[in-house]
């Protein structure tokens, strides 16, 4: 700890981002990360508490203490090499991680927590800016060749590491680009996609191969892969959406959430796009409350919609968490994103019930409100009301991985939500139940966050190392 009293003398400082007005003109990031001199005070509030929480609160287990010393002191070469030490790519996390070590940082239990993700997100660009990250091929290689099916944070995480372990690693997509959902589902006003491209650059320099445009177990069959290869992983994430099969479901207008977005990342991309799903001067009505609810909110307000409304079917969360209570764990309370920030009518408790529409088109929704007694829903008698929608956006969150082709030509074993099975814990770690096969990410663990994917894709890493080698000294 650099300077014992920093956390009485500083407070914690937001990053400053461009005001809603002058962003809604664009899709690129409007958060700038902290100065030389704010990182240095922020990192100065880190009271180095002696059971670092905050390295259990982040999925990588980041070591959280030690870069803020050094930010604080300005070493940021050697920060820089601590944040790599466990985080193949801050600058994904430093943009777009909830942070969850924040919630389980000593600081919080009775003040601000210390802006651990701004610090993170100030190194990483500090590191990019000077040049310091550069490609780190293996000293030898060693011959076996592992394929890496879906390109999202868990594919990429693996085959940087393998690469590195000196593999040949081939990441297979299906996609026209590499980056999974980093790429098509997260706009790129909160992530532009040239942090994903210099990445590319980097792992590409270090031997990692890229085949897009390939749909394993769709146009290229299971059988091929698994006879090319040492080993396989299946890092294809959790595509499946939730459905909401109510009557007018089939009217046009009534939309998936990545039936939108990829959309609008293509189109920043530079790629035309036929008959763009567009919310311009429409009622947008987006159905869910998480993530995806709120890129689709931001996507419609940057397109020019009339309204944009927000509905979720639970109660709307305490402001504040009971902190006693919960901390250090991740506490259900009450989050305003940038994008709502932006202009956005969010109701809770609400339960559609139909799309109602004229020629084929959807013009409005009706919808009721509910109660939850004892984890129950129940419908509030009397409480139907119908609201105008032209454009409507289900973002209620993915059940699973596709279940067809991929898995079904594989054979692997499903736990009882459909994700691939394999523990994270052991000797057959990430290990399916068909020889040589691995699974990561959401994928394996259903849907979940960029820093888990980032985590299960090292881990998985390793554990193919091991089973390849006999032995690994990648780090888990
Ligand atoms: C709209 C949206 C916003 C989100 N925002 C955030 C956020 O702000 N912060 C956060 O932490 N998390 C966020 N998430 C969640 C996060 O993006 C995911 O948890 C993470 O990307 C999962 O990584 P993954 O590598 O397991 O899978 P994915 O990123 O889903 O990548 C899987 C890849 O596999 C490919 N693939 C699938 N099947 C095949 C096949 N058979 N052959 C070839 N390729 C295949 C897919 O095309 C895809 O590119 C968001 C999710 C969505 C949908
Ligand atoms: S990756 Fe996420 S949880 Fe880990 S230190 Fe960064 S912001 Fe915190």
């Amino acid at each position: 700890m650099g300077k014992p009293t920093g956390f009485i003398e500083y407070q914690r400082l937001a990053e400053a981002s461009v005001p809603p007005a002058e962003r809604l003109k664009h899709y690129k990031e409007f958060v700038l990360h902290l100065t030389d001199d704010e990182a240095k005070q922020q990192g100065a509030r880190c009271m180095d508490c002696g059971i670092p929480f905050c390295m259990s609160g982040c999925p990588v287990n980041n070591i959280i203490p030690d870069w803020n010393d050094l930010v604080y002191r300005q070493n940021w070469k050697e920060a820089l090499d601590v944040l790599h030490s466990t985080n193949n790519f801050p600058e994904f996390t430093g943009r777009v991680c909830p942070a969850p070590c924040e919630a389980a940082c000593t600081l919080n239990i009775n003040n601000d927590a210390v802006g651990i993700k701004s610090i993170e997100h100030a190194i990483i660009d500090k590191g990019w800016e000077q040049g310091w990250i550069v490609p780190q091929p293996p000293k030898k290689k060693t011959g076996k060749r592992v394929a890496i099916i879906g390109s999202g944070p868990a594919g990429m995480a693996a085959a940087q590491q393998l690469a590195r372990a000196g593999h040949d690693a081939i990441l297979f997509e299906k996609s026209d680009r590499i980056g999974g959902l980093l790429r098509y589902g997260i706009p790129d006003f909160k992530m532009e996609k040239s942090h994903i491209d210099r990445r590319l650059d980097q792992m590409r320099a270090e031997g990692v191969q890229f085949r897009t445009g390939q749909h394993i177990g769709v146009d290229t069959p299971a059988s091929a892969i698994l006879a090319d290869f040492d080993a396989v992983i299946l890092a294809g994430g959790a595509e499946q959406p939730r459905d909401l099969p109510v009557p007018g479901r089939e009217l046009d207008g009534v939309h998936f959430a990545m039936e939108f977005l990829p959309q609008q990342n293509k189109v920043v991309a530079g790629d035309n796009v036929a008959n763009q799903i567009m919310a311009t001067g429409k009622h947008v009505v987006v159905i869910g409350g998480g993530d995806t609810g709120s890129d689709c909110v931001g996507t419609s307000n940057r397109h020019g919609a009339a309204s944009v409304t927000q509905f979720e079917l639970l109660p709307q969360p305490p402001e504040q968490e009971n902190k006693p209570m919960v901390w250090p764990y991740w506490p259900v309370k009450l989050r305003t994103s940038s994008s709502h920030e932006e202009g956005c009518q969010r109701d809770w408790s609400v339960a559609t019930k139909a799309f109602v529409g004229k020629n084929g088109k959807v013009e409005k929704l009706k919808a009721a409100r509910v109660e939850w007694k004892d984890g129950r829903m129940q419908e509030v008698p009397g409480s139907e009301f119908e609201m105008k929608a032209d454009l409507v956006l289900l973002a209620m969150g993915f059940t699973g991985p596709v279940q067809t082709g991929l898995l079904e030509q594989f054979g692997v074993e499903k736990d009882g939500r459909g994700n691939v099975k394999a523990t994270t814990e052991g000797a057959s770690s990430y290990h399916t139940s068909v020889s040589k096969v691995f699974s990561a990410g959401d994928m394996r663990r259903g849907q979940s966050l960029v820093v888990w994917a980032i985590r299960e894709g090292r881990q998985c890493a390793r554990a193919v190392d091991e089973f390849l080698m006999g032995a690994s000294e990648l780090p888990r």
